[in-house]
């Protein structure tokens, strides 16, 4: 089959958070199964182009009609780590894609919208018909949109899109603007609820409510998440929308890729190690406490490593740095803040517990350090008040990193508490779960974890064994994407 994935991200090249994993690993395991996989992403100015190999311009003057006139771009082609990439660049006064970072800006509905735009015109230009086009969050909601209302009709009739929501929190909000710049224009017919109307504010149009009700199948990464959407609070609005398209929405548990993320392997830390030879993480976690210049000491070190965002229950992480130095045992946070409070709150933390031997607060994105905290740390936090998939308990457990973690969405199907857990004997149990959203709630299960740790390591090293033995791979959700890919490629034949 041929499979495009349209998206604003792809890791390492472009990543702000699990959306580029996800993109890159599901890709290559497609490719791995024979599939021909091709990847149409925005040409950013500051994404790592060091991750690029043979790096060249593909097609030339690319006219994507915009706003009754054309903007001119050249798609630019390239390897990332053996997936074929097409880079979209504009040349327009707007500099959609040279703005120094991937989100953040007012005007993003706008920069995705042209992408959207860009990345159809190229298929269509191109003369690029693949069966299967996949979409991912708010940023290519409109693709669907346009394919069923422009591109149907100009050559690309047999395309049909799968739309991947990584995230509901963050849905793409713009007005008529929008219309008029994409040539979709026709105010009446897509200012109505049936259609691109936002839920709760009759003034909006909502890219990802475009996505679900225009996409011929639309998933969610991970399955308890996609019944938190569906008759939970997790939706973020859109809970009715779903319901309405409840015969296209299932959630697919994300997968983690192990040709990056596997301690036998990475070439980012100093020593690899596996099951066997478990006693080796001790290596890497000296070389983690000289990293950060923590004291060399026979304790537990916590972690944190993820975006520094409500979603991620801020207030727990910023609990569990206290509670864990309260209880002797070290912390260290890898994160950024994507909203300026938060941001400046931990930017005081870092200079309040700077001379902590204990603790380090590392505050930027820092892709290898990231690989040798999973690697050197012995407990990781994931404390969020919602979690569609959530990578970092899958990939802490590859490490032998026991997780902790908040029973939501994709951390209440792939954590399974030491202590209790109705559905999976002592042997099958990988961690602690905690279900409320208070102070209290993470004190206990941390208290659990490093009373383990502390009282019977043996029985601590075995629960981090049982984590390493699961197989998160892509191997099976790629199978079950390949299932949608094949049933919205003949449903509409
Ligand atoms: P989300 O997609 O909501 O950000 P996930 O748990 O799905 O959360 O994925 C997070 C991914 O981003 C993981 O690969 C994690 O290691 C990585 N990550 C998050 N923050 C950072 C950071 N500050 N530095 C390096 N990697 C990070």
């Amino acid at each position: 089959m041929y499979i495009v994935q349209v998206a604003s991200e792809c890791a390492p090249v472009i990543k702000a958070g699990g959306l580029g994993d996800v993109v890159y690993g599901l890709s290559r395991q497609l490719e791995s199964q024979g599939h021909c996989v091709e990847l149409i992403l925005p040409k950013y100015n500051n994404m790592r182009y060091d991750h690029i190999w043979g790096l060249h311009q593909a097609y030339l003057g690319l006219s994507v009609p915009w706003y009754g006139g054309a903007i001119d771009c050249t798609v630019h082609c390239g390897w990332v780590h053996g997936r074929l990439c097409f880079f979209i660049e504009p040349h327009s006064s707007d500099m959609f894609f040279d703005r120094g970072t991937y989100y953040g800006c007012d005007d993003d509905p706008m920069r995705f919208a042209f992408f959207s735009k860009a990345a159809l015109e190229f298929l269509l230009q191109s003369n690029k018909r693949p069966d299967v086009i996949h979409c991912h969050d708010w940023q290519t909601g409109l693709i669907p949109v346009m394919l069923y209302e422009m591109y149907q009709y100009s050559g690309m009739e047999y395309q049909r899109v799968l739309y991947t929501i990584h995230n509901f929190k963050h849905q793409g909000f713009g007005g008529s603007e929008i219309l008029w710049a994409t040539g979709l224009n026709r105010e009446e017919h897509y200012f109505h609820y049936d259609r691109l109307r936002d839920n709760f504010n009759p003034f909006s149009l909502n890219f990802m409510k475009g996505g679900i009700v225009y996409s011929n199948y639309v998933n969610t990464v991970s399955p308890h998440h996609a019944w938190e959407a569906h008759y939970g609070t997790c939706s973020f609005g859109l809970g009715d929308t779903i319901h309405r398209h409840q015969q296209k929405f299932c959630g697919i548990l994300n997968g983690v890729d192990y040709g990056i993320w596997n301690p036998e392997t990475d070439t980012h830390i100093p020593h690899p190690y596996s099951l066997s030879t478990f006693e080796d993480k001790g290596i890497n976690q000296k070389a983690l406490r000289e990293r950060l210049l923590l004291r060399m000491a026979n304790k537990p070190i916590v972690a944190y490593v993820g975006r520094l965002d409500d979603q991620k229950g801020v207030h727990l992480v910023h609990h569990a740095m206290y509670y864990t130095l309260n209880r002797g045992a070290q912390f260290v946070l890898l994160g950024s803040a994507t909203d300026r409070q938060t941001n400046d709150w931990f930017w005081h933390e870092k200079r309040f517990l700077n001379d902590n031997p204990d603790i380090h607060l590392e505050l930027s994105f820092n892709e290898e350090l990231a690989h040798l905290i999973y690697a050197g740390a012995d407990l990781m936090v994931v404390p969020s008040n919602f979690e569609p998939c959530g990578l970092t308990q899958l990939i802490a457990m590859k490490y032998g990193t026991v997780p902790i973690v908040r029973g939501v969405g994709g951390l209440v199907s792939t954590v399974f508490d030491w202590d209790y857990d109705p559905n999976h004997p002592p042997e099958e149990r990988t961690g602690f779960v905690f279900y409320e959203t208070d102070n209290y709630a993470l004190e206990s299960a941390l208290n659990r974890a490093l009373d383990l740790y502390y009282n019977e390591p043996k029985v601590f090293q075995q629960l981090a064994l049982q984590g390493m033995q699961y197989d998160y791979s892509w191997r099976n959700p790629a199978v079950e994407y390949v299932e949608i890919y094949d049933l919205i490629r003949h449903k509409w034949d």
